[in-house]
This record gives C-alpha cells, structure tokens and sequence, in this order.
C-alpha cells in the first residue's frame, strides 16, 4: 500500500474527508489515506492546489474532523482527545501573530494560557528566543520585524509548547525568493535541533526537496508516491509525478524488445535502450521520462567508446535547436526532432567560452546513457 511503513510514529489510516459539492452530492477532498510518519522527520505532502493538503492537515491538527478513518499519534488515537488536549501545534502561512504583543509575550501567550508557572514559561521563552536568535529583539512589536524574523517568531511559539507534532502550513510561503531559500535550512535546523516531527504541506518542489526527509506527492485526494526527495526525482513511479517534481521529458511509446538485460522502447523519433528489465510484455505502451540534465547534447555525434553508450543509433537523435534559454549555471535548449516534438536538454556551463558552443537553428546531436531513463507503465 502507498505510504505504509513499519515504524510509524504518526499512524494515519483509511482516512476520508467529504465535504457537500455545489451538486448538493459528496465530494471526497482526502480519500482513504494510509501514511506512515516517522519519529522526528520532517515530511512533506506536496501537490496542486486542491489536491487536498491542506484538508489532511486540519484533520492532523483537529481544525476539522474527518469523515471516516483513524490518526494515532505515538499510540494515542486522536480522535479522543479535543483539539485542545492534543500534543500538536500548527504554524500558519500568516503565521498568525497577535500585533499588539510583544515578541517575548507572543512567544509567552500559549504556555500562560495553559496556566504553566511564570518561572517555566520565562525560562521556555528565553530558550525559544536563543533558539530562533532573537533574544535582541524580544520586546518589538510584529511589525517592527521582518518577514524572516516574524517568521521565526511563529515558529518559537509554536515549539514553546513542547509539541510531539509540529504542523507547518506553506511555512514560507510570506517570504520572497531569496529570503525563502535561506530560512529552508535555518528552519531545518531549528527543527532536527529540538527534534520535534513534523508535517509540512507546501506546493512549492523546491521548498519540499530541500526541507523534507520524506515527501508524500498527492493528487486529487490521494496520495501518488512517497519517497526521499532523491527517489522523488529520480524514481518517480507514475507519469504524474515525474511531470510534477522537476522538468522532463516524457516520450510515449511501445515496448519493443523486452530481455532480462534489457529492453527496448520504441518511440517516434527515438529508439530507446534501457540497460535493465521491466515488468511488462511486448507490445504493450509505455512512457519513457527523461530528465533535460541526463542528456548530453553537441554539435557532433557522440564518438563510440568514449562513454557507456548504447548500441548506435538507439538513445540518440538529430535535431535543431529552436529555442534556448540561458540560466547563468546552466542552459536549457529546446531540440526539435524529426516528427516537431521538443527534447528538452540541460547543459552545465562549466566553461566560460565553449568550443561547441550551440545557439538557435543550428544542427544538433543529443544522446544519454542507458540508464538515463525511467520507463512508466501508469
Ligand atoms: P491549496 O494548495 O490551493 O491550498 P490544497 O491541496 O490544500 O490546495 P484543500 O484546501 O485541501 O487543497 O482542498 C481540497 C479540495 O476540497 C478542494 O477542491 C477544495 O475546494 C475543497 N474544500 C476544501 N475545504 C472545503 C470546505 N470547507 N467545503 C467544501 N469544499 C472544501
């Protein structure tokens, strides 16, 4: 079953939320979710918007209750205990935070309403503030910070409690570009140093692949896949979520040769060689998913020996470069083949002034390895 694993700390089961459509029938926003998370990572759910994130994580936090299904949290069933009681805290988009309080009494205000004493919640703010480097600033006003700093304050609070779960709701999604890339692994590290688990939801590949150990890719619902963000990218099991994590190129085509060693794929203006065996038979349709970087691409043809290549000329082809955008590290170009489709390929620029240097209309080679691709059969 997608998501099952053995060692869950957070066990969710069969869990189902409806809600009345506009038809005035039921529409199923989770449906019939089995995840397992582990004591201590950080996991992401990551898809399009209305896939249902969001839905699952009230129910996580007891926002919402669901239609059917369990959620047990270190052995404990959540269902018994009201929202209040349960050992989690959710850290919002908005993050949330009382204006007209200080820093030091935002951070403060959860562990005084459940009526810890002054010497704890003092000592716990200030090992909050040390944590998130914001002892300077404990007695600003929210809007006396930045983004970033405001941010931090919001998680602070959320930890302060001392939550066994910790639920993160698009956590930079406030933050601009840059400012988001440096807060990911500050953020990463204040968490792994409390060690506390956590669940984040994030639409954003980038944010999911730097921050989670584990993500979980949905889709209308459910979930797809779930993997590190290394088998994510480079084993993704469906068409959906190699089209979702990353650019690719996915070629459809028949299975040709199917062998133990290998097989060959038949596409329409390539013959795939692919260095191993599959499930499947011949003749049966396939989808072959190619990531731009795997491919080398070069004004000449590839010179045999000098790579572990395929048989000529399967995985290669000849095309023209129609359009070609340059990113500073790397270029993506735009090779159109014989039937008009586009190969996509990504080329590190590691000199600053190549001899093969490629631009629009010329002719060019692209070729890959055989185990530069994944074959789908869903
Ligand atoms: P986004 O990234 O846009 O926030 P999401 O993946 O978090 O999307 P959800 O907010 O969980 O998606 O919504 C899933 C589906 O359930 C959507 O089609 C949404 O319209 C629907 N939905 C969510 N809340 C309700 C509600 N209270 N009543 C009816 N439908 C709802």
């Amino acid at each position: 079953m997608v998501g099952q694993a053995a060692d869950g700390f957070l066990s969710i089961r069969h869990l189902v939320k409806e809600f009345v459509s506009d038809d005035g029938g039921t529409f199923r926003a989770v449906d019939d979710i089995s995840l397992d998370i582990r004591k201590g990572e950080i996991f992401a759910l990551l898809g399009p918007s209305g896939c249902g994130k969001t839905s699952l994580l009230r129910m996580l936090g007891g926002f919402d209750l669901p239609t059917s299904g369990s959620i047990i949290l270190g052995g404990q069933d959540l269902a018994q205990l009201a929202p209040f009681e349960r050992p989690i805290n959710m850290m919002f988009q908005s993050y949330a935070l009382f204006p007209h309080l200080s820093v030091w009494d935002n951070i403060a205000f959860g562990l005084k309403r459940e009526g810890l004493p002054k010497d704890v919640v003092a000592e716990r703010v200030e090992a909050m503030l040390k944590l998130v480097q914001l002892g300077k600033f404990a007695q600003r006003k929210p809007h006396q910070m930045s983004g970033g700093q405001q941010q931090r304050v919001a998680l602070a609070r959320s930890l302060a409690k001392q939550p066994k779960l910790l639920l993160l709701d698009e956590p930079l999604g406030a933050l601009d570009k840059k400012l988001r890339e440096e807060t990911q692994i500050e953020l990463v590290n204040i968490i792994e140093s409390v060690g506390v688990t956590c669940v984040m939801v994030t639409h954003d590949q980038e944010e999911a692949m730097t921050m989670a150990s584990r993500i979980g890719i949905m889709s209308e619902g459910s979930i797809l896949q779930v993997g590190t963000p290394n088998e994510i990218y480079e084993t993704p099991t469906s068409r959906f979520v190699a089209d979702f994590i990353g650019n690719v190129n996915l070629m459809d085509g028949t299975l040709a040769v199917d062998e133990a060693s290998h097989v060959e794929i038949q596409c329409d203006d390539v013959r795939h060689w692919v260095g191993h065996g599959i499930t499947g038979h011949e003749g049966m349709p396939v989808t072959v998913a190619l990531r731009p970087e795997k491919i080398r691409i070069s004004p000449r043809p590839p010179v045999p020996g000098e790579e572990d290549l395929a048989p000529a000329p399967l995985n290669q082809v000849k095309g023209k470069i129609k359009d070609m955008v340059y990113f500073g590290s790397d270029t993506l170009y735009h090779l159109q083949m014989p039937s008009g489709a586009i190969l996509k390929v990504s080329q590190s620029n590691t000199e600053r002034h190549p001899d093969d240097h490629l631009t629009w209309d010329d002719e060019a080679y692209a070729w890959w390895t055989p185990s530069a691709h994944v074959v789908l059969t869903q």
